[in-house]
Formats: C-alpha cells, sequence, structure tokens
C-alpha cells in the first residue's frame, strides 16, 4: 500500500484494519486449500514466516505482519495466488530479497506476502548464449551458476541484492559495457493482474516488455521467468582502496575525471563518502572515503592510475571471479548495516560542477545531525556514454537513458531500529531536505532503484506518459495500483 494510503488508514481506525485483516485472511484460507500449507505459512511462528517477515535490507519492513506469506513454486502457483488475492480483494506485496527500502513495495502489513524465494531454477544454452533464470535467487548465487560456463548475467555489484534489482534498471559493474541489466531482457513470463501468465519480448506484448525493462517492479505483473543475453567473463582484477577524509577533494576530482575522461568501458567504480556516528575525537574515526574498483580482465593498465596515486590507508585489489567481486567487503555498508535503512537519488550533469556542493551539503548535514543515524553515505554512480550506447544499442529501455556521460548519486541513510515515529519522520524529512536543496539535471531519469517513495522518479521519465497507458492496459481496475505498494503514476 501507498504510505499515504497507510496513514489514511491508520486515521480510519479499528475498522478499516479489521476489513484489511479479514481480506487477507480469507485470500490465505483459499490460499492453503489451494496451494497447501506446505507453500503458505500463516502462522507468525512458522520458521517460513519468520525468515521471510524478518529478512528485510530496511529492517523496519520487518514490523509488518502479512496474514501469510506465500512460496510460490512456479507461474501457475503466482496465478493461483493473484487470482485469490483479487477475489478476496486482499493487499499483497511481491519480495524478491527484500532489498528495497520503500515500506511497502515488497512488505505488507495484514494482507499476502508472495515470497519468490522458492523459484531458483536457472539454464545456460550455450547455442543461443541465452540465460534464463526465476526471480528467487539472489545475484550471487546467479553469478556463481553461470560462472561456470565462463558467463554471467547482468545484475547487482553485490551479491545479497535481489532479481527486483533489473526491473528498477540495474547498475552492473559491468554496465559501461553492455547498458543497464534490464537491457539484456531478451524475454520475460509475467503473471498479469488479471491471474494469466504471458510472455513479453519484443515480438510478443512488446508493450509490457518495454515497461517492464526499468520502469519498476509489481506495477505490470509479476515476473516469473527471466530469460537474458549472458555476457562471457574471465578474472577480474578489482577490490576496495579506502583514503582518510583529508583526501576528500583530490579524490572527488579523479571520481569528475573519471565520469567526463575514462574511455575504457571495462572500468567501473563505486564511490562512496562515508560517516559514523562515532565521535571525531580528532582521529579521523568517524569518515571515511571506500571505492570498488573494478576491472574486467586481469590487467588494469593505467584505468585507474589517478585514484590509485593518491595516498590510501587500503587497498585490497587482486585478481577475484565474479562471485568474488560482488562478495568483496564493504566497510560500513550494505549487507552489514542491517539497520532502518533508506535511499534516496540523485541525478547530476558533470559541467555543472554540483558534485562540490552536493558533497559538502551531505558533509556538512551528517555533521550537524550526527547523534541521529548508524551511518550515512554519498555514492556518485558514472553514466558512460558507452553505457547509454550500450542500452541504446540493444533496443533501449523505459528509462530512454539520454546520452552519457552524467552521474546518478545516491545517499543512504540508517538510522537505530526501533525509533519512534516522532523522532524517525523527524530525521528523515530532514535528510530528505538535504538532498532536495541541490536540485536535479533536467532532462534525465532518477535512479529508480535507490529512488525514495516519495521522490517520484516515474515522472523524471521521458516515457512516463506511455508507461502510464502500459499500465492502464494491463492493469485497467487498477487492482495492483491499489493492493500492493510501488511506483505511483497518478
Ligand atoms: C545493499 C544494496 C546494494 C544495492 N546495489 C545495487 C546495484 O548494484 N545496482 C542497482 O541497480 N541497485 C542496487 N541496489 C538497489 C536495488 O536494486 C533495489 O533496492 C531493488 O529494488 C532490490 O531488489 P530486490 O529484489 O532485492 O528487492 P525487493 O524489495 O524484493 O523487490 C524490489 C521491488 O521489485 C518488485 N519485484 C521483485 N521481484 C519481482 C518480480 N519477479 N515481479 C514483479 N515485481 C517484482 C518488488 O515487489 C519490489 O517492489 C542496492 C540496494 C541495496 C540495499
Amino acid at each position: 500500500m501507498h504510505p499515504i494510503l497507510c496513514l489514511v488508514a491508520a486515521a480510519a481506525g479499528p475498522v478499516f484494519a479489521l476489513t484489511i485483516q479479514s481480506a487477507g485472511s480469507n485470500a490465505c484460507l483459499n490460499l492453503t486449500s489451494s496451494l497447501g500449507f506446505s507453500r503458505v505459512a500463516t502462522s507468525q511462528l512458522d520458521p517460513e514466516y519468520i525468515s521471510s517477515r524478518g529478512d528485510y535490507w530496511n529492517v523496519r519492513q520487518s514490523v509488518y505482519a502479512p496474514s501469510c506469506v506465500v512460496h510460490p513454486e512456479s507461474p501457475q502457483d503466482v496465478s493461483v495466488a493473484i487470482q485469490a488475492i483479487r477475489a478476496a480483494d486482499s493487499r499483497f506485496a511481491v519480495k524478491a530479497a527484500g532489498h528495497n527500502t520503500n515500506n511497502f513495495f515488497s512488505s505488507v502489513d495484514g494482507g499476502v506476502l508472495i515470497d519468490l524465494s522458492s523459484m531458483t531454477a536457472k539454464s545456460y544454452d550455450s547455442a543461443t548464449t541465452l540465460a534464463t533464470y526465476e526471480p528467487g535467487s539472489n545475484w550471487g548465487q546467479l553469478y556463481e551458476y553461470y560462472q561456470q560456463y565462463g558467463r554471467t548475467v547482468m545484475g547487482g555489484r553485490l551479491s545479497g541484492v535481489g532479481t527486483g534489482l533489473a526491473l528498477g534498471g540495474g547498475l552492473s559493474y559491468l554496465s559501461p559495457q553492455y547498458g543497464i541489466a534490464c537491457d539484456s531482457f531478451r524475454e520475460l513470463e509475467v503473471v498479469l493482474p488479471n491471474g494469466s501468465i504471458v510472455t513479453a519480448s519484443s515480438t510478443s506484448n512488446p508493450d509490457l516488455f518495454f515497461a517492464m525493462r526499468g520502469g519498476g517492479g509489481n506495477a505490470y505483473g509479476v515476473v516469473t521467468k527471466y530469460t537474458v543475453q549472458s555476457r562471457a567473463i574471465g578474472n577480474f582484477y578489482a577490490g576496495n582502496i579506502v583514503w582518510l577524509f583529508q583526501q576528500k577533494d583530490t579524490v572527488l576530482e579523479a571520481i569528475r575525471d573519471f565520469i567526463a575522461y575514462n574511455t575504457d568501458p571495462k572500468a567501473s567504480i563505486l564511490p562512496t563518502y562515508e560517516k559514523l556516528t562515532t565521535p571525531d575525537l580528532n582521529l579521523n574515526l568517524d569518515e571515511l572515503i571506500t571505492m570498488f574498483l573494478v576491472y574486467d580482465g586481469e590487467d588494469p593498465g593505467t584505468a585507474f592510475d589517478n585514484f590509485t596515486r593518491i595516498p590510501h590507508i587500503i587497498d585490497t585489489r587482486s585478481i577475484k571471479t565474479y562471485k568474488e567481486v560482488a562478495d568483496m567487503p564493504v566497510p560500513f555498508t550494505a549487507e552489514l548495516t542491517r539497520a532502518d535503512n533508506v535511499f534516496r537519488s540523485g541525478v547530476h550533469r558533470i559541467e555543472d560542477d554540483s558534485y562540490n556542493v552536493l558533497l559538502e551539503t551531505w558533509r556538512e548535514w551528517a555533521e550537524t545531525h550526527k547523534a541521529s543515524y548508524i551511518h550515512t553515505g554519498f555514492y556518485m554512480y558514472p553514466v558512460p556514454r558507452s553505457l547509454t550506447d550500450g542500452s541504446h544499442a540493444q533496443g533501449g529501455d523505459a528509462m530512454q537513458l539520454p546520452d552519457g556521460p552524467w552521474y546518478w548519486t545516491a545517499y543512504d541513510l540508517a538510522t537505530p531500529p526501533g525509533l519512534p515515529n516522532a523522532a524517525y519522520n523527524a530525521i528523515q524529512e530532514s535528510f530528505r531536505e538535504m538532498v532536495e536543496s541541490t536540485p536535479n539535471a533536467p532532462g534525465l531519469p532518477l535512479f529508480l532503484n535507490e529512488a525514495a517513495w516519495d521522490q517520484d522518479p516515474l515522472a523524471t521519465f521521458s516515457s512516463f506518459e506511455t508507461l502510464k497507458q502500459i499500465k492502464n492496459k494491463y492493469d485497467p481496475d487498477g487492482f495492483f495500483a491499489t493492493r500492493t505498494g510501488g511506483w505511483s503514476f497518478d
């Protein structure tokens, strides 16, 4: 449910809440008889229920209690679940690996949680070089599987993230070579809001295929199988470099130069400026700069020299497999920081010097609000011309990426679990104001995957009106629009 609808529900009081509960219970009752108890967990003490409810990167979502958790094993199971939910007029959520930080995007309170984690079939066809996978594996599991064929699929930069990433575009270390993850989709198997199972490809339901390439998860249907163009891989030269914050401006200049001038698409960077709540004490224990340097190949040449020549305190670069690259530890973010996590995103052009303002604005806010968070990070994601060319060469996607170079920014904020609502809302509002204080560059799409629910990223897509029409065609009575969370087309 959209967070605003939740507030409305709360204001409407116990009768409304009871209606939600009983619609969910009715759907669950039907599902236990059609799918069986092995695939439907109704007790909050059932281990399957506990693990589905508890496994969110934003742990604040674990407070929500679904009426039951369904673990489908086939597209037919998903179809049965959607039809039962529709018949009961229940709320629901679709969950892959639960890394989206927005409430009710993959969590639900008093409705049906469709947890796709049991759907893990995967295959590789050496004749076509196409790969197929169901939605339940995380990227680390997929990279490990395809490695035996000397291939990989386009997905997340960290192992634990799930396949919902590709429906929101999907930035990979290989993106400067092949575009974003959804550009490599070749065919999707989709359960539509009316329960029917269809194929979406360039020749079958091409409008649906267009929308599901980066137009966001769970808006148009539930994907039960991905067929994608796989990519050849060998070893990588990759690792983390860590600098003390004294190097912040020098590193920022090097990032700027990389975004503007790097011409080697095998070279990828993921820079993060990090702040911890710990006191400074003039020991520099509260802030650092971490950068993933990832080269597709064993010899990066001079691609990263501008970074490595800046004096640093840690350098973990070595030859690694792709799975090892995705498993690289991150000092304070990612899988280690399971807390009340939120993301916000921005988009900027490199020519306007906004990067200086962005870094200083975030750092000043982080200094001023030190007692309110566990961790906060400021990330810069280059979008080089080779990435946008790679996207266009495969037919483009719902983001309709304008020619690079430009860059996305992301900010994360980890607050202590269990903050009272007033304190939580106050720090979130202040964080929002900080991010919004530097306007985004016009004409560029926001990074959907790390946008906050109120940022309205789809409205920044040049394809927005087309997506809206496609949404209305495949969800004509607004069943998904009103019964599950996700991006709004209003
Ligand atoms: C630690 C971390 C690292 C990240 N790294 C990257 C990165 O490298 N690149 C990047 O692009 N993004 C990255 N992200 C952002 C990430 O892509 C989004 O959070 C994404 O939504 C996560 O997908 P998921 O499957 O894990 O999450 P979920 O919360 O399970 O799903 C996300 C959304 O997609 C929907 N969905 C999932 N599967 C389906 C399906 N089969 N059919 C229909 N709808 C579906 C869900 O309902 C939900 O709305 C990262 C996030 C975190 C927390």
